[in-house]
């Protein structure tokens, strides 16, 4: 039996039992492993084990193609990430009930099926979130249109009710009521804008760290087969999220991902200097350390080439606050592009609903900005983007030198 939490005109409702379970385990810190006990704040939320639920109340739940194969009035289909919505439409009156599966965490594909079923075909019946669903999930869920939840068998209620109740992330509730035709512009305008640089440089390449913004770029990179090529800096410290990631995300659209790694004998010798993790001990550290890491890297990445582009927006930082769309990199005597500069955290996770990009599951984490594991930790709700890098430093020095280098706007 597994837990389910049901939202109605009278409030949230509890049905089901748990299985017994032995307590739970101490919760990990963000940067568990890392030794300074400043940095031990933020709790992992883990992901549940465990197969998905099999039935709902009135029977097994149907894949889409049994479905489709024998349809009749009052089934309950369970929706996996890759079907397609679309076979659903004209049909939706039929089902009883809409189940749809999250097999792991992170997975925005579900997000998308939700979005298309509620927004698009119209489909105003039971809807269920199925699976890998965690508590900091079920707000965002709730908001795309999740009537239901059915968590699997491992999971306590209690802290999924709470965060239906408390849980607040003001730029996930954007999401609800945007405006899809000004969306849709947005969506044209970086399509024509990634366009015209791939017309206008012989060797553009976007720096992606698998961020949300930049599998944004990547996709619209993939989608429109623009010659623009993908590099990320495989740092060394990379979270092993990020590096499944790059993985999934080379076979999702076929392109290859090059791995600009740092120096061996560079980084050596900072290891030697400073020890492994020398960036706590102060500023200068932690930037010698991105500057061997990430800075000399993307130097070599970018050799040769006449432009590139980032996902920086900016909203996302003090730092960026004024960022353009568009400006010289004169350090490196080429054209930089921030094509996302004036979109919005809701803008890119409407992004990602709408073409279904492969997301990392540390977004489902309490994650909002990445980057290496052991500067980077989850935030709360309502903390500024970027609280969750280099926690222990002031906000006016939270770069890393990847986008620092004097500038002028143009082009
Ligand atoms: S983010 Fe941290 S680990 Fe990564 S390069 Fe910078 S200081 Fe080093």
């Amino acid at each position: 039996m597994t837990l389910l939490l049901s939202i109605d005109a009278n409030g949230v409702r509890i049905s089901g039992e748990a299985e017994a379970r032995p307590a739970p385990p101490r919760p990990v810190p963000a940067n568990d492993g890392h030794g300074d006990v400043r940095k031990k704040i933020v709790p992992i939320v883990r992901p549940p084990a465990g197969p998905s639920q099999a039935e709902w109340e009135g029977g097994a739940w149907l894949s889409l193609q049994q479905w489709l194969d024998a349809p009749h009035a009052g089934a309950g289909v369970l929706l996996q990430p890759a079907d397609d919505t679309h076979a659903l439409k004209d049909r939706l009156a039929d089902l009883a009930i809409i189940g749809v599966d999250f097999p792991r965490i992170g997975d925005g594909r579900g997000y998308s099926h939700a979005f298309l079923l509620r927004q698009r075909l119209g489909y105003s019946g039971p809807l269920r979130a199925v699976g890998a669903v965690t508590a900091d999930q079920v707000f965002a869920l709730e908001q795309i249109g999740f009537d239901s939840f059915a968590l699997r068998a491992d999971q306590a209620a209690e802290p999924t009710l709470a965060a239906l109740h408390t849980y607040s992330v003001p730029y996930l509730t954007a999401f609800r009521d945007r405006d899809a035709a000004v969306f849709d512009a947005k969506v044209r305008l970086l399509e024509k804008a990634l366009t015209a640089i791939a017309q206008r440089h012989e060797r553009p390449a976007l720096a992606t760290s698998l961020s949300a913004e930049d599998m944004v770029l990547t996709d619209a990179i993939a989608r429109l087969k623009l010659p623009i090529d993908v590099f990320t800096l495989d740092t060394g410290r990379l979270h092993a999220e990020t590096l499944a990631l790059i993985g999934e995300t080379e076979q999702r659209y076929g392109l290859t991902i090059v791995r600009q790694q740092p120096a061996p004998s560079e980084v050596a010798a900072y290891v030697a200097a400073h020890g492994v993790d020398g960036f706590y001990k102060g500023l200068a550290e932690r930037k010698l350390c991105c500057s061997v890491r990430k800075v000399l890297p993307l130097d070599r990445a970018l050799e040769g080439r006449d432009a590139w582009l980032t996902g920086q927006r900016r909203e996302q930082a003090t730092t960026r606050a004024a960022l353009a769309e568009s400006e010289r990199d004169a350090e490196r005597n080429m054209q930089k592009y921030n094509p996302l500069a004036d979109w919005s955290w809701a803008d890119v996770l409407a992004y990602a609903a709408r073409f279904s990009i492969p997301m990392s599951p540390l977004y489902a984490r309490g994650y909002v900005s990445i980057g290496c594991e052991p500067c980077t930790k989850a935030i709360r709700p309502g903390e500024d983007p970027r609280a969750g890098r280099w926690w222990w430093e002031s906000q006016d020095s939270k770069e890393c030198g990847l986008h620092t280098k004097p500038t002028t706007t143009g082009q």
